[in-house]
């Protein structure tokens, strides 16, 4: 046992959010501190992001000026985690002489044995994949709030060509639905309002039969008062099922994330994402008339390689055709060790940075037409606290995610649930008046006017 502190920063995804919080519970399994303040820690830990160069650079930026504190503390312990750990830790290693613990998303389990191997001196690496490991026994360290989210399974089998995932996250393998269930109820119990299940590509979770429409349904009958959000789904899984399993469970969010990536079939095909947009489109259009009021986000690359313009107004032409709510827009960041690394990197960088701004503007435009459309509105609102600009406001979140701000009042308690009459909206936000501070039943909760 020992009262080292332990310093973690986490980037990238929120299955990277969740892994931190598994590794914080093994590590205070093992006696160890969690500090907040990077001058008391006697280990500092990234938990880091491969998904684009610019996720990779931003770590190797900071391992620099953990080069500087390490001149002034030489026993400091640095680590590094993550896909990162999974996909350069050679380079990490042998380039990087300033990090000893190199501890990939599956050996979370022995990092106490690496750290304490790297405090005698020698180098702690462990970056097996595994087909099995999902941490199912593994309590998170989670400090109190509101949300939470909790990884329902591991690994991906998809190989889109442009992603690394698969090989740094390893194989598709799905936790027990019961240990899933029982996270979910002692969430209810100390007090959380909402809970995400986590996934790469969730729609293709099964424990022994049962499928994510299983598990998402179980987990909404815990609490009817707890949200139940999910996230990623890919097309390719998402099952007539799972779209009546939201729609007939209240608490489940009317709200999908539905990466498309391209509007183009040929696209499609060299990213093999398994789908066509003629199937995509048939998957919306289904959701719109299973789920009233169902709302969607999506993830879009620009610039994949051999993208023609064509090409590209036709992921243009399916963001009209959908109307996002909102859109994860990137352009297109070769992933050495991915198929599409071998594929030329044609698209000039001017002609990708034109083509996300065309993507970005036009997303901003449906979002805020939408969000216009909301005026006068009655939406129900998760309060979070107190808004960000101003202590004379709070803000929440609408079942469809959105950020709703209004006047705060000393009757209005986090974590309870309200009505707010929207009167003005801009693209990301909406702001409205309070008309109802405590909704007592699931009934109310829920009714929609
Ligand atoms: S579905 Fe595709 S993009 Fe998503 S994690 Fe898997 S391989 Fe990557």
């Amino acid at each position: 046992m020992n009262n080292n502190n332990i310093y973690i920063e986490t980037y990238g995804c929120q299955m990277n959010l969740a892994d931190t919080e598994i590794v914080m519970g093994i590590l205070k399994n093992y006696g160890y501190q969690i500090t907040k303040e990077l001058e008391l820690a006697d280990v500092v830990l990234l938990n880091t992001c491969s998904v684009r160069e610019n996720a990779e650079q931003r770590i190797y930026g900071r391992l620099g000026n953990f080069k500087k504190l390490k001149s002034s503390k030489p026993n400091l312990i640095v680590g590094i985690l993550g896909c990162m750990a999974e996909r350069l830790k050679k380079d990490l290693i042998e380039e990087k002489k300033i990090v000893d613990v190199v501890v990939g998303p599956d050996e979370y389990r022995r990092l106490p044995e690496f750290i304490d191997m790297a405090f005698t001196g020698d180098k702690g690496i462990g970056v097996k994949l595994s087909r099995t490991e999902t941490y199912d026994d593994i309590t998170p360290y989670r400090e109190d709030g509101l949300q939470a989210w909790i990884s329902v399974m591991r690994g991906c089998d998809k190989f889109c060509t442009y992603c690394v995932v698969p090989f740094t996250r390893g194989r598709e393998r799905s936790r027990a639905i019961n240990s899933i269930v029982e996270e979910v109820k002692g969430l209810s119990q100390r007090g959380f309002r909402e809970v995400t299940l986590l996934g790469q590509n969730v729609n293709s979770y099964n424990d022994s039969g049962n499928d994510f429409s299983d598990l998402l349904a179980a987990c909404a009958d815990v609490d009817p008062m707890l949200r139940i959000r999910f996230t990623t789904s890919h097309p390719q899984d998402l099952s007539d099922k799972l779209l009546y399993t939201i729609a007939a469970n209240q608490n489940i969010c009317k709200y999908i994330h539905l990466p498309v990536q391209s509007g183009s079939n040929r696209i499609l095909k060299l990213m093999n994402r398994t789908y066509t947009i003629e199937h995509y489109m048939e998957i919306i259009d289904k959701a719109k008339s299973i789920i009233p009021g169902v709302s969607f986000s999506t993830d879009v690359i620009a610039g994949f390689p051999t993208e023609t313009y064509e090409d590209h107004l036709m992921t243009l032409e399916v963001m009209r055709n959908v109307r996002y709510d909102g859109a994860y827009m990137f352009k297109y960041s070769p992933r050495e060790g991915t198929k599409a690394f071998k594929m030329e990197d044609d698209i000039a960088e001017e002609s990708k940075i034109k083509r996300l701004t065309e993507i970005i503007d036009l997303q901003q435009r449906i979002s805020y037409e939408i969000n216009q459309a909301l005026i006068g509105t009655e939406e129900t609102v998760l309060v979070e606290g107190f808004s960000k600009k101003s202590e004379k406001f709070m803000s929440g979140r609408t079942d469809s995610n959105k950020v709703a701000v209004f006047p705060c009042s000393e009757s209005i308690k986090e974590g309870s649930y309200i009505k707010v009459k929207i009167n003005r909206a801009t693209s990301g936000t909406l702001f409205g008046d309070v008309i109802s501070t405590s909704l007592p039943s699931e009934k109310d909760l829920y009714k929609t006017a």
